[in-house]
């Protein structure tokens, strides 16, 4: 027995699906697979950095008393050479930039300020204390938090620490996402279309923004409009703990991925949004596995990957802020729209040359959520909510940047 799932409004949807998803629970990951993904500890450096009073010029350690003197260097210090020996007045020693200065060491002259001549260098007239020397310590001191939990593992993230000789860290890890395409008119790429059938673009597109969202899919599917060959492609994608669905969620004879979605016993968390594209967007759970049923119409599509998709893998990756990011612009040109539903329009935001925070925001005129053509110089989603059916230019505009970095990393 089925029963009518609730008309809800684009943010009563968003609320949902944020408040569903949950942040996995952290494993061990080797460093270079953590990039991009939230840490789950504090990170504390196991030794003094630097650990030695660090020269970071080529040039020579001295003492301050022997400014102006003339010396003959007692040795030469290379870096990765441990510091033997005691610098006392009247002395100095040749040293490399990354070496460890001798114990005595005030300051590093490089060698392009003294004289040579004979063996022996002039120092300049004046020194000051510590130039040229990193002393140990000075960056960080054993024990200090160096990483915070809930830091993202950036390549300075890295560096930092491979420096406190990690080699793997307790991080959120990323979601594993699979992508099944529905539908019997759709060809793979490499195929010869017949007639009446099209290129799949919605399979290439939601791989893109998984991949730019720091989860490239571990599976993507593909069934035709039939009831066992969808359940049997769920069933495939068992392991994945998100599964983005494209095609066959509307109310046409063939829209069988609601039904497909109670046959595997998943639990129906709502069904069709007030919004334009993507009315028709379906979302469920089996068990710890979130399902999402995008319309086909490819602007649908991406329009619902952008703002809850992406929500749900930022909320998974363990980002304090997941919901997309809202901005206020100003419209270039009028925006009419013709019915109940809040509108999302793709559109060109750019920032204007006065203040730092002032956008303009120009609407791209897609003919149909069908189209992606006319919309492909995009870089936001602008936002017409309903009982406003006209904007007219140079009013404000909510909108929502397609930006990367809102994502995972
Ligand atoms: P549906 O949601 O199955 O009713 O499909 C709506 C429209 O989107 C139809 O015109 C489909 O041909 C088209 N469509 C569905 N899936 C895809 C896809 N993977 N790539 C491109 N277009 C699609
Ligand atoms: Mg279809």
């Amino acid at each position: 027995m089925t029963h009518p799932l609730k008309l809800i409004s684009p943010d009563e949807a968003l609320r949902v699906v944020l408040q569903t998803s949950q942040p996995a629970p952290p494993r061990s990951v080797p460093l270079l697979q953590a990039v991009g993904l939230r840490l789950a500890e504090d990170v504390r450096a196991d030794r003094d950095c630097p650990p030695f009073d660090r020269a970071m010029m080529d040039g020579y350690a001295v003492r301050l008393a022997d400014a102006g003197a003339t010396l003959q260097p007692a040795g030469s210090i290379a870096a990765g050479q441990a510091a033997t020996g005691r610098l006392t007045p009247g002395t100095c020693f040749e040293i490399m930039t990354g070496a460890a200065c001798p114990e005595g060491t005030q300051a590093v002259v490089p060698k392009e300020l003294v004289v040579r001549e004979g063996g022996f260098v002039t120092l300049p007239r004046e020194l000051g204390e510590l130039q040229h020397v990193a002393a140990r310590g000075a960056e960080c001191r054993e024990g200090a938090v160096v990483l915070r939990a809930g830091d993202v593992i950036t390549p300075l993230a890295v560096g930092v620490l491979a420096s406190v000789g990690r080699q793997a860290v307790l991080a959120v890890p990323a979601p594993r996402l699979g992508i099944l395409t529905t539908g019997g008119e759709l060809i793979a790429g490499g195929q010869s279309p017949g007639s009446a059938q099209i290129r799949d673009s919605n399979g290439p597109m939601l791989a893109a923004m998984a991949m730019r969202c720091g989860t490239p899919p571990v599976q993507v599917l593909h069934a035709g409009d039939d009831l066992e060959a969808i359940v049997a492609a769920l069933e495939a994608l068992q392991d994945c703990d998100l599964v983005v669905l494209t095609g066959g969620v509307s109310a046409g004879r063939y829209d069988l991925v609601p039904d497909s979605f109670r046959r595997i016993g998943a639990a129906l968390l709502f069904h069709k949004v007030t919004q334009k594209p993507g009315k028709p967007l379906l979302f469920a759970r089996r068990d710890r596995q979130l399902l999402f049923g995008l319309p086909g119409n490819p602007l649908a599509a991406h329009w619902c990957f952008h703002r809850y998709v992406a929500a749900a893998i930022r909320r998974r990756c363990g980002h304090a802020a997941a919901a997309p990011e809202r901005r206020v612009g100003r419209l270039t040109a009028t925006v009419r729209r013709s019915d109940s539903r809040t509108w999302f329009l793709l559109g060109r935001a750019e920032r204007t040359g006065g203040a730092e925070q002032e956008w303009q925001v120009q609407p791209l005129p897609g003919g149909s959520s069908a189209d992606i053509f006319s919309t492909s110089q995009a870089n936001c989603y602008l936002e017409v909510p309903p009982g406003d059916p006209l904007r007219a230019a140079g009013q404000a505009v909510a909108f929502e940047l397609l930006a990367l970095e809102r994502c995972a990393l």
